[in-house]
């Protein structure tokens, strides 16, 4: 037998009205913010993630799927922020007025050990704002994700930031990093003795538990808690608080918040749920003000988040199947078919037995999957008649065949 392949997952019809929920509620929310969706290839050139997530993270140096083609080598997106930004270079989308505000959703690839929360082929949803360097678009960004959230019915979050400065101030923290880091170096383990020469702000990203005890040193934690920011960067972090406070966005501040990606700058933040297990994070985020340029296009801040639809589906409430608007129960399969279609055609979800089974068994049906048994007898038929059950109260009335719908949807 041949089986799904080890990381990836069907998602099966009983749990597709969950999927919907979560792409009409984004469809919905982000509409009111401005938001306008975009969908790039799931390929792209090797050298956008490279370039664009940054060759020092876990994402471009273990995880992606990479293949030759032509002699260029491809690879299925791990995330999305790269590819929106190309495109949004690519299309001259820097020439209209800012914000350019995008939205996206769709399967992300990354080559990980399969285990709860973690999948090989997983899906995002995420948007992405451009042109804005002001705290107001943190703020709202920020907001936009938790009110995506309690539209789904998720309120036990937990909401963390950070600030990671400006590349400037930044350098400075990273020297006192490495240097109080220093005598233990021979004690990390071999990733974040890697990262301690090429990115050491993503030693405080590792979750192994040798590097854990030697972060929480006191005159390490001294160094990691330290504040480092310059004015503007302060000033902008400063601000980005008292938005939150004032939309009644509860947060908490995280100084070993830094995200496992290279772009980021200033503002960084993820949502956390506490029902989760250790795959806790539903959401992540920041600003990159660099990545743009960086990409080849014109200088343009940028803010953006996405979330991981399977986490948050998972923590949804069961979402009921749809039931039919109306089984059609009769003895005449043709009279059945003809109604069917005649209430189909009027927008109406409506099914009839196919099989010509037994009346009994097709009320039996009827009260299974639809919210009404609508009844064409031989004394409906001969009336030019329906007799329209409903299943929940056992209410039935008989009426004209053009009346079926006013009844079912009134
Ligand atoms: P994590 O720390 O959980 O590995 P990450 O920093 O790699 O997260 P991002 O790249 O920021 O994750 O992606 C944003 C969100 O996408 C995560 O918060 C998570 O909900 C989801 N996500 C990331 N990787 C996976 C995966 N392999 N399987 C399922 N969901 C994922
Ligand atoms: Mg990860």
């Amino acid at each position: 037998m041949i089986k799904v392949l080890k990381g990836t997952k069907d998602i099966l019809p009983q749990e597709v009205d969950g999927w919907h929920l979560l792409e009409k509620n984004a469809l919905d929310i982000f509409i009111r913010y401005g938001y306008k969706e975009i969908r790039t290839p799931i390929i792209e050139v090797t050298e956008l993630f490279s370039r664009g997530v940054g060759d020092t993270t876990d994402i471009v140096n273990k995880e992606m799927y990479t293949f030759e083609k032509s002699d260029r080598s491809i690879t299925l997106r791990p995330e999305n922020t790269a590819g929106v930004v190309r495109s949004f270079i690519e299309n001259g989308m820097a020439r209209q007025s800012a914000p350019v505000k995008l939205w996206y959703k769709g399967p992300m690839f990354r080559y990980e050990r399969p285990q709860a929360g973690r999948q090989r082929q997983f899906h995002q949803v995420g948007v992405e704002m451009f042109g804005i360097k002001e705290p107001t678009a943190d703020a709202e960004a920020i907001l936009l994700a938790v009110n995506y959230l309690k539209s789904l019915g998720l309120n036990d979050l937990e909401v963390e930031i950070n600030s990671l400065g400006c590349p400037k101030c930044r350098e400075e923290y990273k020297k006192r990093i490495k240097e109080v880091l220093k005598p233990e170096f021979d004690n990390l383990c071999e990733d974040c003795q890697t990262r301690y020469e090429k990115n050491p702000l993503r030693l405080l990203d590792c979750k192994v538990e040798t590097c854990q005890n030697i972060f929480s040193k006191s005159e390490i934690q001294e160094v990691i808690k330290s504040d480092f920011l310059c004015e503007e960067c302060a000033e902008h972090y400063k601000n980005l608080k008292k938005y939150l406070e004032k939309l009644n966005i509860k947060y908490v501040e995280n100084k070993l918040l830094v995200r496992g990606l290279d772009y980021y700058n200033r503002t960084v933040f993820e949502i956390k749920s506490n029902n989760l297990g250790s795959q806790n994070a539903v959401c992540g985020g920041g600003r990159y003000d660099s990545l743009v340029k960086q990409l080849g296009g014109e200088d343009t801040p940028a803010i953006g988040w996405a979330m991981g639809m399977e986490r948050l589906y998972s923590l949804m409430q069961t979402v009921e199947p749809e039931k039919l608007d109306g089984y059609i129960v009769s003895n005449s399969s043709a009279e059945a078919f003809m109604l069917a279609e005649e209430l189909r055609n009027q927008g109406l979800t409506v099914e009839f037995d196919l099989q010509s089974k037994k009346f009994t068994k097709q009320l039996e049906k009827a009260s299974k999957v639809a919210d009404y048994a609508i009844i064409l007898g031989e004394d409906e038929i001969k009336a030019g008649k329906v007799s329209v059950k409903n299943l929940s109260t056992s209410e039935q009335t008989t009426i004209d065949r053009c009346d079926v719908k006013k009844i079912i949807r009134s």
